[in-house]
């Protein structure tokens, strides 16, 4: 059987649902949605309820998720996403808001957006923060057009480089280059950090940014970072901090206080709202003095009459880029990042910060006789990049393919070949969320795995054997997506 005839559940005749006659003459039908478009007979698929509900449960059963089990997508911080924040985004004080409401029934959602934006500027050290960009992407972006607008108002538009160190992940230099910079990328060092030599070479008074990650995409913190953020200032640019791994440093150190100007955080990784199949995410952008008054409008403020707290949306902002979504962002996502960072509290923060470092470390020292560790082993921070250079070596198994088999343990891989600069990287984000027993049974895996790599590579190397479908073309699968409903059967 091909996979169409395992998909096609339709019989002639059978029905899911009843629908009423319709009353609407064919000709004035047409008149509103054209002539071709009014069809006696459609191809759709004739299938009962239960037809329809078995079909998509049994599909979101091939589905891997957090909620399934052990999900290490290095840089992607795939934790747990506690339910209660479902429960609180579930309000239908909130659910039932409309985004034109007049703002003195609305003043309960503004005086969240109000506080999430407080605590997170709070919790990177810094001034100022919209909830409006939707990825974190999309605050790159954000904050690439602030930059351009503050040395536009200075007179200093010939400002037109942006440097990006090489380990940078790809969204960096496509968010500069959106904003017409030119990139100039600069190579790392042997300990996996910034090369200070070679971005002061890159520095001069054409530089308008430094784009930087930290602790960054190896997984290990800028030491160096005061000195950067210096240099960069010391020739009239602004530093940059890419924020995706602020789940290192939550409650720890703050980017504002090592002197970066601005930064995105992933709300989808960091503060444990879904990441959403393609959907609504929020890459919330934090902003320190100088890029204040260029922040997106409308902007959520507060002022107190009679003691009592009143919230705006501010629109009258003369030197704001404009906006960057429509309304306000995803406000739901800013229910549940704001639920998460009130259910943990201050001291819980700083626990995330400390068990995700721990979890990472405690991988990267059982797995360090088994896996080559990049960087010489070093004590990372959230995150532990991992190579199978040996295992490519000895018996000829790339990361993808120890990736592929870690599928038939049940296990989701974790991310390949990035960081560039390592290579066959295989990157290992724990989170804070997962228990030691989890971590275990993991790392069990990966030794088993570099053991079989020595014992038996072609059971590695043709991974993986128990999914539904086992090594797909991955271009194709993207570049064809093939999603349209086509009827196989005219008969029954
Ligand atoms: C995830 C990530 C991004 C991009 O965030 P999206 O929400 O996927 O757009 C940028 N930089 C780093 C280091 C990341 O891990």
């Amino acid at each position: 059987m091909t996979t169409k005839t395992i998909f096609e559940k339709s019989r002639t005749g059978r029905i899911g649902a009843n629908l009423p006659k319709h009353d609407v003459p064919t000709a004035s039908a047409a008149s509103y949605l054209g002539a071709d478009n009014i069809r006696e007979n459609l191809p759709l698929p004739e299938v009962s309820e239960l037809d329809v509900v078995r079909h998509f449960t049994n599909l979101s059963h091939r589905n891997y998720s957090i909620d399934g089990g052990f999900y290490p997508l290095g840089s992607c911080t795939m934790k747990y996403n506690p339910k209660v924040n479902e429960a609180t985004a579930g309000l239908p004080g909130f659910t039932g808001l409309h985004p034109l409401q007049d703002e003195t029934t609305t003043q309960g959602a503004l005086a969240l957006i109000y506080e999430l934006q407080a605590m997170l500027a709070e919790i990177c050290g810094m001034q100022a923060t919209t909830l409006q960009p939707s990825a974190g992407a999309h605050g790159e972006l954000l904050a690439m057009m602030m930059v351009k607008a503050y040395h536009k108002e200075r007179g200093e538009e010939h400002r037109n480089i942006v440097v990006i160190p090489d380990a940078a992940h790809g969204t960096n230099p496509a968010s500069a280059a959106r904003c017409n910079f030119v990139v100039k990328g600069i190579p790392g060092n042997s300990s996996g950090r910034t090369d200070l030599g070679a971005l002061e070479k890159a520095l001069n008074r054409n530089v308008a940014a430094l784009m930087l990650t930290n602790p960054n995409t190896a997984g290990l913190f800028e030491t160096d970072i005061k000195r950067i953020c210096e240099l960069v200032h010391g020739v009239g640019g602004l530093v940059y901090c890419d924020g995706a791994n602020m789940n290192a440093m939550l409650g720890i150190t703050r980017p504002g206080d090592m002197g970066f100007d601005v930064m995105h955080f992933n709300l989808h990784k960091t503060f444990s709202t879904p990441h959403g199949g393609g959907g609504p995410g929020c890459g919330a952008v934090s902003v320190g003095s100088k890029l204040e008054p260029y922040l997106p409008i409308p902007y959520v403020t507060r002022e107190f009459i009679d003691g009592k707290p009143h919230f705006h949306l501010d629109s009258s902002r003369p030197l704001s880029i404009g906006r960057v979504h429509s309304f306000y962002g995803a406000f739901l996502l800013a229910v549940r990042a704001y639920t998460y960072i009130r259910s943990l509290g201050a001291k819980g923060i700083r626990g995330v910060g400390e068990n995700a470092v721990l979890n990472a470390n405690y991988v990267r020292a059982r797995l360090a006789g088994h896996y080559d560790v990049a960087f010489d082993n070093q004590v990372c921070m959230h995150e532990v990049v991992l190579s199978a250079s040996k295992q490519k070596h000895e018996s000829g198994v790339r990361a993808l393919d120890i990736s592929k088999r870690l599928m038939d343990y049940g296990i989701h891989p974790p991310t390949n070949y990035f960081p560039l600069i390592v290579p066959e990287a295989l990157m290992i984000e724990p989170t804070e969320t997962e228990s030691k027993q989890t971590l275990d049974e993991f790392i069990d895996v990966m030794i088993q795995i570099a053991e079989e790599c020595k014992t038996d590579p072609e059971i590695v190397k043709s991974a993986p054997h128990v999914t539904v479908v086992s090594r797909l073309d991955e271009t194709q699968a993207v570049k064809q997506l093939d999603l349209r409903y086509e009827p196989l059967f005219s008969g029954s």
